[in-house]
């Protein structure tokens, strides 16, 4: 069976959604799925040295990122901590939480992290060296993690994310200045928005963590699948990383793992990260962002790149479209890389089943697997090509 064909991908599916199942950033089920990758990559004929695994530490689930900060703000309004000094520390510890908060959503790495209980995870990387002279690098990325299933991802609820992850940074921010400055009334208003606040984000956490059928075990099996067509077709100038990551749903842990490990060698690589294309349009993201203090967007060269193989591809009608997501492209320009994603876009302009227990195997389409695996190799083309 071809690499790329549909019903061969979505085999790698159903072994991580299925046999698997839910896999928690640091659980023993991301591992295993880790050895899957393994597994799969060592039958398709690459060598066990032509990988490697870089290990960090790491929270299990997104909410500490969250809940911490507002919980530390929240905490130096305490009844009967007034005077001077008080209002001092409290405004500074808030000052702090909103810039941690803020990095947080937005990807990037978290002051906070070394609060809360951590656990082992890894990056797999595997190197498919070009043909010829290598002139240029592509890093395929694809998360092996899962998340839970969150109730500000519910449908109705959903349409407030950005506005919610917006409020809940302004909430940590206005409390600092109001303490700074001594502004009791809004001091005392926004202390009843961190309370509200860390209800919510509470709330958000309380449910199982789901199949990651489309989020993400449809990204690592379009990576399996171009690294065993890339095994049987090396490109000319072209080498290829292939980036299974960890703890993504935790706040891009893997990959800042992986860009302190290779950020030299991969300075000027084209990255393109693959998320949640097992169902809908497949599209890139043009803008991203899950708050409006934190919104995010491609390159300019990566989106030439996959503006070009459109046009030459016009079959696959890939456009550009502003989605609510994050995801490693955060990491990626927060960092100064390059960086792209591709996603599958429902009827309502949303991530299919994102966060839900929906994402599950039954809700796979292996078309749009194989759409988004084609495609890829349609971008490999197109950039070697220009090599
Ligand atoms: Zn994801």
């Amino acid at each position: 069976m071809e690499h790329l064909n549909g019903d061969r991908l979505m085999s790698y599916v159903r072994a991580l959604a299925d046999e698997i199942g839910p896999r928690p950033a640091g659980h023993p089920q991301e591992e295993l799925a880790r050895e899957y990758v393994r597994r799969i990559l060592a039958e398709q004929g690459l060598a066990p040295e032509d990988i490697e695994s870089i290990p960090f530490p790491t929270p299990d689930t997104w909410g500490y990122m969250t809940t911490l900060p507002t919980l530390l703000t929240l905490l130096t309004n305490l009844p009967g901590r007034t005077g001077l000094l008080n209002r001092l520390t409290g405004g500074a510890i808030g000052v702090l939480s909103a810039v941690a908060l803020w990095l947080g959503i937005g990807g990037q790495r978290q002051p906070l992290a070394f609060l809360t209980p951590r656990r082992p995870s890894a990056t797999l990387v595997a190197r498919l060296p070009a043909r010829g002279e290598k002139r240029q690098t592509v890093v395929l990325v694809g998360h092996v993690d899962s998340n839970k299933q969150r109730v500000l991802f519910a449908p109705p609820v959903k349409r407030l994310l950005r506005w919610s992850g917006t409020a809940s940074i302004a909430v940590v921010a206005l409390n600092a200045v109001a303490q700074l400055l001594g502004l009791e009334k809004l001091r005392r208003l926004t202390t009843l928005g961190l309370l509200g606040s860390l209800g919510v984000l509470l709330a958000d956490e309380v449910q199982d963590f789901v199949d990651g059928a489309n989020d993400n075990a449809s990204a690592v099996a379009c990576l399996l699948g171009l690294g065993a067509r890339l095994l049987a077709e090396p490109l000319e100038h072209t080498e290829v990383w292939l980036a299974f990551t960890g703890a993504e749903e935790v706040g891009d842990v893997g990959m800042h793992a992986l860009l302190d490990a290779h950020g030299e060698a991969l300075r000027d690589a084209y990255f393109l990260d693959y998320e949640m294309v097992g169902a809908g349009q497949l599209a890139y993201v043009s803008d991203h962002g899950l708050s409006a203090f934190n919104r995010y967007r491609p390159d300019a060269e990566s989106v030439a790149w996959v503006e070009e193989t459109a046009r030459r591809f016009p079959e696959f009608g890939v456009t550009g479209q502003p989605m609510v997501i994050v995801e490693e492209v955060g990491s990626l320009r927060g960092r100064g890389f390059k960086g792209l994603c591709l996603a599958g876009v429902g009827q309502d302009g949303w991530l299919v089943n994102w966060h839900r227990y929906s994402d599950h195997s039954g809700n796979i389409e292996p078309a749009a697997l194989e759409k988004a695996a084609r495609f890829g190799w349609a971008m490999l083309q197109t950039l070697d090509g220009k090599a």
